[in-house]
């Protein structure tokens, strides 16, 4: 299988303290890796360096089968790359539908711009109910959908997903893993996942990766750490 994401001795951190350390994992394309780990293990920290917003100290990133050194981070967009980081990031002052319009702003194929939009309102119901909504009347969930819909209107091959189960009832929870999984299975999506709530990105992931204290410690099919307690017990503590 190809993968779509490639690092390889990726070294990142804030300023001068090191934060992540010689990770090395690879993403197969079309599939969802969950990326699991303590408080502080460097998931965040990944997923930022991955989208270009830290710049790596050392190591390689091949996205798509190009070398991302030095790539802005409005090119690795247009190259089918999307962060919905922690805490969403979506405009309170804005609507849902502004909110949205903001997803496909930079693309050039207006029309397919405005197919996908429609596509988010089949998706996620409660957006198109409220869309004329301004962000910050929202609930939790529906941000969380709207986060995922604008950055899905940009056609992404690659989502990097951070903690999408902050703060969401599990019902909520259970439809956005079932949508990535849908998303994965019919549109070829890759899904890079970071989250606390193990059980659930287990549920629908292909691969598990374990990191701590800035390093990738294990990375193994979802299934077996679904499935082994005693690896689950070693590597995730419960
Ligand atoms: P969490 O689930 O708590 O977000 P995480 O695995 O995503 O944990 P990171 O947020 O990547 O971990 O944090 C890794 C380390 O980097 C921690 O030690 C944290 O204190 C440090 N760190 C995170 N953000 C910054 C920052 N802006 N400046 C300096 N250090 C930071």
């Amino acid at each position: 299988m190809t993968a779509i994401l490639e690092v390889e001795g990726l070294s990142s951190g804030y300023g001068p303290v090191p934060v992540l350390r010689d990770v090395t994992l690879s993403v197969p394309t079309g599939s969802i890796t969950a990326v699991l780990g303590a408080n502080g293990a460097g998931k965040t920290t990944l997923l930022r360096t991955l989208s270009g917003l830290l710049r790596p100290t050392g190591g390689r990133v091949r996205f798509d089968g190009a070398d991302l050194r030095g790539v802005r981070v409005e090119r690795l967009v247009r190259r089918g790359l999307a962060h919905v980081p922690e805490g969403r990031g979506i405009v309170a002052e804005l609507t849902v539908e502004e909110n949205l319009r903001l997803g496909g702003l930079w693309r050039r194929d207006r029309a397919d711009a405005r197919r996908a939009q429609d596509e988010v309102y089949q998706l996620f119901a409660p957006l198109a109910r409220r869309r004329r909504h301004a962000g910050h009347q929202l609930s939790g969930g529906e941000r969380q959908m709207l986060a995922l819909g604008r950055a899905l209107i940009a056609r992404p091959k690659l989502l990097l997903l951070d903690e999408p189960s902050l703060g969401l009832a599990p019902r909520v929870t259970a439809q956005i893993m079932a949508l990535l999984r849908q998303l994965c299975d019919s549109d070829g999506l890759t899904v890079l996942l970071v989250e606390q709530n193990v059980r659930s990105a287990l549920s629908v992931a292909d691969q598990g990766v374990v990191m701590s204290l800035g390093r990738v410690v294990m990375a193994t099919p979802a299934a077996q750490l679904r499935d082994d307690a005693t690896l689950r017990h070693a590597y995730l503590g419960f």
